[in-house]
């Protein structure tokens, strides 16, 4: 079970300007199972955020402890096995491999992390709907049979935590539900924890809990309607 504890974190990029600051002293406690949108404007540091939590970098300042790991104090090797064990990335683009069928897109991903299990691959994409479509190309696939087999790919390996980035920013209000209702119950059923960087207020809302970012700054900080119930 994971929880994840940000404190202080700050990430600042270096520029020709004398640099960006993209977090700014950000403090989140995030609980074992729990499903978190991250909101807010364009450029206010939800990606960044992500990526200091896949330990895709380092912090500037401040730590981020999962479980009991401090991902600030990992160097690039600790970083990469933490990334290949215990996290899964979606992205927006799923950019699946066209000369191989949906299963063996995912199988791929377990064969690079530990040894290819083409069964348990297709048992993924029964869970997300796509049996009938596992012996399938890429290009033969809708946008969001594809994003599917992109989040099969991104957790086959069975992580921890599940870090989407913009995950249905290329498909339509039917299919991003869709997608989503699909992404909760394979989070559910390997007890993960979620969260995803999103623009979109239905998708945001239709998770636990909603942090909403600003100048790289949290300024909000709520349970969803959903998850309260009002
Ligand atoms: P968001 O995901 O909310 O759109 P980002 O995290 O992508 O925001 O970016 C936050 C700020 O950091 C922006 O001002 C962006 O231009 C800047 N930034 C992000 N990545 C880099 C980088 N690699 N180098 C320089 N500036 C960056």
């Amino acid at each position: 079970m994971t929880t994840l504890r940000a404190e202080g974190v700050s990430k600042r990029y270096p520029t020709a300007r004398g640099g960006v600051d993209a977090l700014r002293s950000v403090s989140l406690g995030i609980a074992s199972g729990e499903s978190v949108a991250i909101v807010g404007p364009s450029g206010c540091g939800k990606s960044t955020l992500l990526g200091l939590i896949a330990a895709l970098e380092p912090p500037t300042r401040g730590s981020i402890v999962v479980d009991d790991l401090d991902l600030a104090g990992l160097d690039e090797a600790a970083r990469a096995r933490y990334r290949r064990e215990a996290v899964g990335l979606v992205f927006q683009s799923t950019n699946l491999l066209p000369f191989l069928t949906a299963v063996e897109n995912v199988d791929v991903a377990l064969a690079l992390r530990t040894q290819s299990d083409p069964a348990a691959a297709r048992a993924l994409l029964e869970t997300l709907e796509l049996a009938e479509h596992a012996d399938r190309l890429p290009d033969q696939l809708s946008g969001g049979q594809r994003q599917r087999v992109g989040i099969a790919r991104a957790v086959v390996h069975r992580p921890r935590l599940i870090l989407a980035d913009e995950p249905t920013g290329e498909l339509d209000t039917t299919s991003s539900a869709r997608t989503m209702d699909l992404l909760r119950r394979v989070q559910r059923e390997l007890g993960a924890t979620l969260i995803v960087v999103t623009h979109d207020e239905g998708i945001a809302r239709s998770l636990d809990r909603l942090v909403y970012l600003r100048d790289g700054r949290v300024v909000g900080d709520t349970a969803s309607t959903r998850a309260t119930g009002v």
